[in-house]
């Protein structure tokens, strides 16, 4: 069975394919690098399952195939769960990791050691060219620190640590931060179910 994964990113669909090789080997995983393009979907909803479902549907109506979407985000509890859905657009749509970390540290300059804490949270979805739709949730909780540290990953990694470490993600190599991280837990229990 061929399945899509609708991002364009190479490091998400290497990540979904190794868990896929084990739980369900007979699948075989595509990025919308490998199919015929169409329009980004827009993120409008208000959560990370509905944009999730939102990106596979779209997947589905355009290639046929049964469609794997996910959407993630950092939710810090003494900003209410901001940025949340808005993570990658927190400081502006030009979507500027440097700038929205600069903005999270301003927001929560007053904010004490003891109540710095968030997690990143993401939402994978699968749905089928048939209508059957599925939604999984991951967490990965830890707490935001005081500055930049770590040169890995992407977007607010270098600000979060993650519980039961004193590295941030951004110190952690790519297995180490799957292995606990929202989307690897939010992926295998996606792929345990297909
Ligand atoms: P997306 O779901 O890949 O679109 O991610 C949305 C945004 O959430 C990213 O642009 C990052 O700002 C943030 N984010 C999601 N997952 C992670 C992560 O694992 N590390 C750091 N930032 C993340």
């Amino acid at each position: 069975m061929r399945v899509l994964l609708a991002t364009r990113n190479a490091g998400k669909v290497d990540e979904l394919r190794q868990i896929l090789a084990e739980a369900a080997p007979g699948v075989e995983l595509v990025g919308l690098d490998a199919v015929e393009a169409y329009p980004e979907t827009p993120e409008t909803e208000l959560t990370f399952a509905g944009n999730a479902l939102l990106k596979a549907r779209d997947g589905v109506a355009h290639t046929g195939l049964a469609t794997i979407a996910d959407d993630s985000g950092l939710a810090v509890d003494a900003l209410n769960g901001m940025p949340g859905v808005l993570s990658a657009r927190w400081a502006g749509a030009r979507k500027d990791d440097e700038a929205n970390n600069a903005l999270l540290l301003d927001q929560l300059g007053d904010v004490p050691d003891d109540q710095r804490t968030a997690q990143f949270v993401c939402a994978a979805a699968i749905v089928w060219p048939d209508g059957r739709e599925l939604v999984v949730h991951g967490e990965m909780p830890g707490r935001v620190i005081r500055g930049p540290r770590g040169a890995n990953g992407f977007g607010y990694d270098p600000l979060f640590v993650p519980d039961g470490h004193d590295r941030t993600s951004a110190e952690l190599s790519a297995a180490e931060k799957n292995a606990i991280s929202h989307r690897g837990k939010a992926f295998r229990e996606l792929a345990a179910k297909i």
